[in-house]
């Protein structure tokens, strides 16, 4: 039996009623520590843009150079680049974003604000409340808006250029396909990957960082014997899903989403989203697409140069196909946060905050807490020895319980503890944020210790 819209309707509210985390507490965290707060803050922010504080910024990083690890360094057939944001304007026509990439929008004429007409419930502004009439709302004809950031390059007016800031990482990947693949003598199959800034003006940027101006994206372009798309289509799915399971997803928050036929791109073959539940609902935060010969076929159209290759055995000249991972990294990190935030009942009743972050992606890995300022040096001796090996913080102020409160609350996976017994046994007490579990562990051997403790399932 097929669902009804209120069959998918009542899912939608059982899926959201299974997030207790609302929004605004984990927005209020995440500016409160550092994590995550407005761009330009003093000013009254600004719509669509973020800034990551010294957490954010630590969590970002790991999360990244998980993705490069799994996807660069751990395989043979990938390699990375570092583009420029901004390409030769002819980038964007060949790639059919001056021309397409646009999204229908309205204008409301009572509230003077602009929204996506895919995003409208019925004909109504959703800045209307409930009560008045569609004629009030007095929206404008859907139009198309181009989501490209324009700029201007050089110095005078008459001279100017019209360039874009990348709405995705990837074309700087199709067009230096060929260099890439003869310098580093790479044969198809093989990937290309990088992780950068792009910028989308999108029209109405919400859900915290959920839909930015200016995010990052992770993207891995496979290119492939037109024979062989199927498999590396089916590789790919299966890796990025399993790289989403290796980052600490319960099963339950994430799924896969096929693109139906009317969704596909007109140049794609096949297309899943990978999905994560939000408080604010399923949403998307990893594209695997087909993308096909398209790009290299466009590339090679608008700039004359060839980018087929030849199979050195069968001698068969061919266009490579492609399969696209793209994940946006602002979206995962969000998601990160997402499933790491609970607040639990202690017994006697105390209430703590925990970011269950996995310890690979966990900003702080090792807190070093002295029980009193006295022990301060040998403290110090410790932490210098172990913010050589991983993201370590000292904090002496307040008492014992209070700080270990405070690592909970950013995600700190191990608080060790020097007290004045250390001087004579030369041990320390490893707590684990999860269990508050206690061990106690020489300081001679504290660091492979933690590094045990810290790769343990990667
Ligand atoms: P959406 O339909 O949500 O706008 P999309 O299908 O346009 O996303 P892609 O073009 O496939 O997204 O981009 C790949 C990834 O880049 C997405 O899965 C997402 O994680 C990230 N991404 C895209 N747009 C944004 C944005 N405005 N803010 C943050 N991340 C984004």
């Amino acid at each position: 039996m097929s669902d009804t819209v209120s069959d998918a309707a009542d899912r939608e509210t059982q899926d959201r009623d299974r997030h207790p985390l609302a929004m605004e507490t984990l927005v209020a965290l995440c500016a409160a520590r550092g994590f995550v707060y407005p761009a330009s803050e003093i000013y009254g922010g600004i719509a669509g843009f973020w800034d990551y504080g010294p957490l954010g910024v630590e969590l970002k990083n790991n999360l990244k150079a998980f993705w490069w690890r799994r996807m660069v360094r751990e395989r043979d057939d990938v390699v990375g680049i570092d583009s420029a944001i901004i390409s030769h304007p002819r980038t964007w026509e060949a790639s059919g974003h001056v021309e397409h990439f646009s999204d229908p929008m309205v204008d409301c004429r009572t509230c003077k604000r602009r929204f996506r007409s895919d995003q409208i419930q019925g004909e109504r502004c959703p800045e209307a409340p409930r009560q008045r009439a569609i004629t009030e709302c007095d929206l404008t004809e859907a139009r198309e808006f181009n989501l490209m950031l324009r700029t201007q390059l050089g110095a005078s007016v008459d001279e100017t250029t019209t360039a874009y800031l990348r709405p995705e990482t990837c074309q700087p990947i199709f067009s230096g396909f060929k260099r890439v693949r003869e310098s580093a003598r790479q044969r198809v199959p093989f990937g290309i990957a990088q992780i950068g800034k792009a910028f989308r003006n999108e029209i109405t940027p919400r859900n915290f960082t959920f839909r930015s101006r200016e995010f990052e994206q992770a993207e891995m372009e496979f290119f492939c014997h037109p024979g062989e798309r199927e498999r590396w289509f089916a590789h790919w799915r299966e890796q990025r899903w399993q790289f989403h399971l290796d980052l600490g997803f319960d099963e339950s928050l994430l799924r896969m989403r096929p693109h139906a036929s009317d969704e596909l791109a007109h140049y794609a073959r096949a297309a899943e989203d990978i999905e994560f539940l939000f408080p604010f609902g399923w949403q998307e935060i990893e594209g695997i697409h087909d993308r096909g010969d398209w790009d290299l076929t466009r590339h090679t159209q608008y700039s004359g140069k060839e980018l087929s290759v030849t199979d050195e055995e069968t001698k068969e000249r061919f266009m490579p196909m492609v399969i696209e991972t793209s994940v946006g990294v602002d979206r995962t990190t969000l998601a990160l946060l997402v499933a790491a935030y609970r607040q639990e009942t202690l017994e006697g009743g105390d209430e703590r905050t925990v970011l269950g972050f996995h310890p690979a992606i966990a900003p702080i890995k090792v807190a070093i807490l002295p029980l009193s300022k006295k022990l301060a040096e040998p403290a110090h001796a410790i932490h210098a020895d172990l913010r050589r090996h991983f993201n370590a913080f000292y904090d002496d102020a307040g008492n014992i319980g209070r700080r270990y409160r405070r690592q909970d609350e950013v995600g700190t996976p191990f608080c060790v503890t020097y007290d004045f017994d250390s001087n004579d046994d030369h041990c320390v007490t490893v707590r684990e944020r999860d269990t508050m579990s206690q061990q106690r562990v020489a300081i001679d051997g504290l660091a492979d210790h933690l590094r045990e403790l810290l790769e343990q399932d990667l």
